[in-house]
């Protein structure tokens, strides 16, 4: 038989290893006139958490800017008394008084039932409530206040998520599930228990809540566990078994590269086979680094497998034997650094510049082939070579720089390359 094409080939095993993004309900979870829709054809969302005490009112407002303007399109904050939940309306208009309209997220865990009742203000300026079913209450209290805060959902027209977290997993439910597994003829692995009960327990959290009158849509769920395997467990079996939007990531990641690559792992193999509608890389901020940084790893995520793109990419080479200078390190850091703090004003100044390839290459090996891939690129002399660095602009040697400037004529070079293709000057 005469082989296909290789150009369907392609198409073929490209389609095979990015299956559609699973179809989901859509939510809408709203501040003002802003609208964040996660789920549906919705694109991914990144959402964060705040750190700081929310009874401080200015410093959470600035922590919840910073996420914001990092690129969280929703940020939740903890509401764990009654003095935090008097904070929160002061929270939201300061944020709306500094020109923020990002969405907020209230965490509720023991007392949520109370202070969703007794703070309508707070319940009001929350565009959307996490209820971790496991932390609700006991026994015949359960279910009362569960229905206490689903009936707050409702009145305030608000988005929740069931949050279950096996750190917090119903106990209750877990016992049962366990009683019942030891009753099986062949009984289930102590892991598959597990993997079962924090579904049903969102499950079931979920089909209360729309019995008690919320609408399904205005539904979003996730089973966080912390490990990789676990979780790509669970996240397969709950997008099979039900159509909610996903709210995706791994719990208590870690710090540093362990909780980036962790989550990055986990997070990348179930959003290629399209599952999670919004995801939240918990990482542990290392001594000193900013909260942003959660952010910052989700958008790569999402930009690394072409699902979104935030800001300009620069491809820069890893370096070798040929070239013992570090300039094309700290050019390509340069270039980056410079790119990333221009694209709060860019973004709104230059539509289309989040897709802009930069390349910073350091030696001829890979240098010029790299260069022209990119938009605009560079390849730098390394060991040996004549000291010039052409530059490659749209896949044409457009010129070659020399001498002490390089660094800052090809940061001026890629500005202007900015200016006529996303400032419409371009044909
Ligand atoms: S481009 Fe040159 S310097 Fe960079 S890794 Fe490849 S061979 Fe080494």
């Amino acid at each position: 038989m005469k082989p296909a094409p290789i150009d369907s080939q392609f198409e073929a095993a490209i389609e095979a290893a990015c299956p559609a993004k699973r179809r989901s309900r859509q939510a809408l979870i709203r501040w003002g006139a802003r609208v964040v829709s996660v789920g549906g054809d919705a694109p991914v969302r990144v959402q964060s958490m705040t750190n700081t005490d929310t009874v401080d009112v200015i410093g959470t407002a600035i922590q919840v800017k910073e996420l914001a303007i990092a690129g969280s399109e929703l940020v939740r904050i903890t509401v764990n008394t009654p003095e935090a939940a008097a904070a929160v309306p002061h929270i939201r208009d300061q944020l709306d008084r500094m020109g923020i309209d990002v969405p907020l997220v209230g965490d509720f865990h023991y007392n949520g039932h109370r202070l969703l009742t007794d703070f309508p203000d707070m319940a009001q300026a929350l565009s959307k409530y996490r209820i971790n079913p496991g932390n609700v209450g006991k026994g015949d209290k359960r279910d009362r206040q569960f229905g206490q805060m689903i009936e707050a959902a409702c009145r305030h027209d608000k988005v929740i998520r069931i949050g279950v977290n096996w750190g917090s997993l119903d106990a209750e439910l877990l016992a049962q599930m366990m009683d019942e597994n030891a009753a099986r003829q062949v009984p289930w692995d102590a892991k598959q228990v597990m993997y079962e009960a924090l579904i049903q327990s969102a499950l079931t959290s979920a089909a209360c809540a729309s019995d008690m009158g919320l609408n399904p849509d205005n539904i979003i769920i996730s089973c966080k566990v912390s490990g990789v395997q676990d979780l790509i467990s669970v996240y397969r079996a709950l997008a099979r078994r039900c159509d909610y939007a996903l709210h995706l990531g791994l719990t208590e990641a870690g710090m540093g590269t362990k909780g980036t690559v962790a989550s990055a792992t986990a997070l990348a193999i179930l959003l290629q086979e399209g599952v999670g509608d919004t995801i939240r890389v918990s990482l542990t901020p290392q001594p000193g680094e900013a909260r942003t940084q959660e952010v910052v790893v989700a958008l790569e995520i999402l930009q690394s497998l072409g699902l979104r793109a935030f800001n300009p990419s620069v491809t820069a080479c890893p370096g070798c034997g040929r070239t013992t200078s570090t300039t094309f390190q700290e050019l390509a850091k340069q270039i980056d650094d410079f790119l990333r703090a221009q694209m709060p004003i860019w973004r709104a100044r230059y539509p289309g510049v989040e897709n802009l390839k930069v390349a910073v290459m350091g030696c001829i090996v890979n240098g010029p082939g790299e260069s022209k891939h990119a938009d605009i690129g560079i390849s730098l002399p390394g060991n040996g070579e004549a000291p010039v660095a052409p530059v490659f602009i749209d896949g044409e040697k457009a010129l070659t720089l020399r001498g002490e400037g390089i660094a800052q004529e090809f940061q001026l070079l890629v500005e202007n390359y900015i200016e006529k293709r996303f400032g419409g000057l371009l044909a």
